[in-house]
């Protein structure tokens, strides 16, 4: 049978983690962010730790052949085979056929990439209202979605952070970042006719319903 292995692109702040939640939930498979697994790395003391301080601090993204030892790490916990959601992966050709050949050594493949489309001036209004909370990675927004208590998580009443690096001058350089790759990578999943277009500057639901819809007809394929 078919598993529901999905890869979500888009620029900072269009909606990944939000619709990534959902999915998750939906579709009862692992969120992978290469967000998280890179944050969780910043303070090791190795050559790849130094790299990913730099990253950080520089809104610059990871070179592939160090995201690809993430993802294969990640990989060893045997917990992605029944699918999984990878959120803002691959974003270099190197890892698309990395994530590729692991699916298919299992017989699986990737059902399709998300690609989010979006205005540009909404990102900021999204990444600058931005509020988390770190110990879930629960997303909220000051206008957006604002939590029930001011400044609290919902569900545990802990107290909610900005991203240290959702300021205007990272935010600037992380959407040029994506411009280098988004064309390559959406040029790479048409050819495998494996790309999905998405409005995510849409409601939340609507964009959720939107990507389930096209998923079930990519699953059909
Ligand atoms: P990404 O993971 O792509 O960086 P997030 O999911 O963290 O983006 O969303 C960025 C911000 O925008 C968050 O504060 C989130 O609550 C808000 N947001 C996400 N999707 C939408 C949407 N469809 N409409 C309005 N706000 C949204």
């Amino acid at each position: 049978m078919k598993k529901v292995f999905l890869s979500l692109l888009g620029p900072p702040g269009c909606g990944k983690g939000t619709q990534s939640a959902l999915l998750k939930t939906y579709y009862n498979i692992p969120h992978v962010s290469i967000g998280s697994l890179i944050k969780k790395m910043k303070n090791d003391q190795s050559s790849l730790g130094k790299e990913i301080r730099t990253v950080l601090q520089n809104g610059k993204l990871l070179s592939g052949k160090n995201v690809n030892y993430l993802l294969g790490k990640r990989f060893q916990e045997n917990d992605l085979w029944n699918g999984a959601i990878f959120d803002a992966t691959p974003c270099t050709i190197e890892t698309a056929n990395m994530l590729s050949s692991v699916l298919q050594q299992k017989n699986q493949s990737l059902t399709c990439c998300v690609l989010f489309q979006i205005n540009p001036a909404l990102l900021y209004k999204r990444v600058l209202g931005r509020l988390i909370h770190p110990q879930s990675g629960r997303i909220y927004h000051r206008t957006f979605k604002p939590p029930k208590v001011q400044m609290r998580d919902d569900i545990t009443g802990e107290a909610l952070i900005q991203r240290k690096d959702d300021t205007k001058g990272i935010l600037n350089k992380r959407i040029a970042q994506y411009m280098k790759y988004k064309e390559i990578m959406e040029n790479y999943f048409q050819k495998k006719d494996q790309l999905i277009k998405i409005d995510a500057s849409l409601p939340p639901n609507v964009v959720f319903q939107k990507i389930i819809s096209s998923v079930s007809l990519a699953l059909k394929k």
